[in-house]
């Protein structure tokens, strides 16, 4: 999963991307209004963490103009809880916000069901076949034993999943696995497939020789 964070404060900024890489997200920054809609009209995100106020170009006015485009979920980052700018967040598009200060845990978890609603899902768990993923403790399951995946790794597995029955393409994978400081030979894709498979059975991700990847 590819999240774009919007926040001009450096710090902030900083931090967040490192406990998003953490969580395994692949994460590009902006630190104005107009370099994040540039990147926000330029890529498919699963998400988009969007301060409100931002220099250049303020939250709101680079959702209501990236409304014009794409439907990318958009969580903003609001200073205060008033309720003028929840209403007008929501008019304008956004799909949920947080209030600053805010714990991470929270804003993970929101964004987590954010990235499930877009997909069209309800639930936290995937169940495919023996194999059974919970994308909100983000861990997997193989016969009802836990699976050890690196973050790479689950986060292969989850946007398959989350895209069951189409070829994603090794295109569409580079894009939301992997952010701009990633300097990643174009190998290693297969890598985390071939080490997907010894951990979830060799049929779990098939290949579609020119097209890409599907899990059936
Ligand atoms: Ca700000």
């Amino acid at each position: 999963m590819r999240i774009l964070i919007v926040e001009d404060e450096p710090d902030l900024l900083r931090s967040l991307a490192q406990a998003l890489r953490e969580e395994g997200y692949a994460v590009d920054t902006a630190q104005n209004g107009e370099d994040g809609l540039f990147s926000a009209e330029s890529y498919d995100y699963d998400a988009i963490v969007l301060d409100v106020m931002l220099p250049r170009l303020d939250g709101w006015e680079l959702l209501k103009r990236l409304r014009k485009t794409k439907k990318t979920p958009v969580l903003m980052l609001t200073a205060r809880d008033q309720s003028r700018d929840r209403v007008k967040g929501l008019d304008t598009g956004a799909d949920d916000y947080v209030v600053k200060p805010f714990d991470l845990p929270e804003l993970f978890a929101r964004l987590r069901a954010l990235i499930r609603r877009s997909a069209n899902r309800t639930t936290n768990v995937i169940e495919i076949n023996d194999v059974k993923i919970d994308t909100a403790a983000r861990n997997i399951f193989r016969a009802e034993k836990p699976v050890e995946l690196t973050a790479r790794e689950y986060s292969l597995v989850e946007f398959l999943a989350l895209h069951r029955g189409e070829v994603v393409t090794r295109t569409q994978l580079y894009e939301h696995l992997f952010d701009e400081n990633d300097s990643t030979l174009s190998n290693l894709l297969d890598v985390h497939v071939s080490n997907v498979r010894k951990k979830l059975g060799a049929g779990f991700i098939t290949t579609r020789r020119g097209h890409g990847y599907c899990i059936e």
